[in-house]
């Protein structure tokens, strides 16, 4: 299937492989392993945005396996080292969705204006889409008409249901009525925007709490995904975001936005390793298909080859 396509995640990562993760593989090239060659290592995973504690971490484990191993060059280094970051990426793995098979799943989309969050809403539409699925969006961003508006450009386009009220409105309110009208058009997806500015993390919590509540009491279980869209170029500013909306409100997993507009795809690991949340979808550029599935394996195959 198209969003499955090896090459869509591999293309994203074409700039991250360029740069720092082709310098590690010009490292893991040849020649013996020395006290260089870790400092070397540590500096490219700082430098792609693998952040400091991840770094320390992997590259602790991986001299573990090279003494093990009794590994001494570099090039038999390289798929110790592949196997460590695809374990980093699999401690929070998780299927987008699982246990499917319910009339109608309700995906919660959170992140702070700008990430992305109305562009990756509609990939999300196009992905549930392009499954045959029938897809209703709800406009609950009505602090920013903008937003609503844009979104609605989105719906046109993808010819997806819009449930949008007057900006202002009671985001619970359009949630509600979103879920009636998903469940009366017998929609299998209903994919909801929420606030994505909001001053205060009691004032986050307050909102994003209330939307649970009201999926919750419509159709038990729900919401059944909720997706936090974070900005790949942010480097570790988004990942402290990250952790405010993480703290705010039950994120089920990430949509790891613009990736293919980063050198630093080294972020990856860190949001995995220090959110210990499981990123489910990249935004490999700016129109709607522009997402693809995540997977570890081929994430890092792409990083080195
Ligand atoms: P929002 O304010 O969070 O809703 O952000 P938008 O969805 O409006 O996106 C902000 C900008 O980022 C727009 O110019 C998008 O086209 C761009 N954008 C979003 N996702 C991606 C992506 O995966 N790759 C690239 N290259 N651009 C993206």
């Amino acid at each position: 299937m198209i969003f499955k396509h090896p090459s869509k995640l591999r293309n994203s990562l074409t700039r991250t492989r360029q740069s720092f993760f082709g310098r590690i593989a010009g490292l893991l090239a040849g020649g013996d392993i020395t006290e260089q060659t870790w400092e070397e290592l540590e500096a490219l995973f700082i430098q792609s945005d693998v952040g400091t504690d991840t770094t320390i971490r992997l590259v602790e484990d991986v001299r573990q396996l090279v003494a093990r191993d009794h590994v001494h060059h570099a090039d038999q280094m390289q798929g110790l080292l592949k196997q460590q970051l695809v374990s980093v990426l699999k401690t929070s793995e998780h299927a987008y969705l699982q246990n499917g098979g319910r009339p109608l799943s309700i995906v919660l989309v959170v992140g702070v204006n700008g990430s992305g969050k109305t562009t990756s809403i509609a990939k999300l539409a196009w992905y549930h889409q392009f499954r045959g699925e029938k897809v209703v969006l709800a406009a609950g961003d009505t602090f920013r008409a903008a937003g609503i508006d844009q979104l609605a450009v989105w719906a046109e386009r993808l010819g997806a249901d819009l449930i949008a009220h007057q900006p202002g409105a009671d985001p619970g309110a359009v949630l509600y009525d979103a879920i009636n009208a998903a469940q009366s058009r017998q929609a299998d997806v209903l994919i909801a925007d929420t606030a994505g500015r909001l001053h205060t993390k009691h004032n986050l919590m307050q909102e994003l709490g209330k939307i649970h509540r009201v999926a919750a009491k419509q159709i038990p279980g729900a919401p059944h995904e909720t997706i936090l869209v974070l900005d790949a170029t942010t480097g570790q500013n988004g990942l402290a975001q990250a952790r405010t909306f993480h703290e705010a409100v039950n994120v089920t997993g990430l949509f790891l936005a613009k990736l293919d507009g980063t050198a630093k795809g080294g972020i990856v690991f860190s949001v995995a390793r220090e959110l210990g949340l499981p990123i489910l979808f990249v935004g490999t550029g700016e129109r709607a298909e522009d997402i693809a599935a995540f997977d570890p394996e081929e994430f890092v195959e792409g990083l080195f080859e």
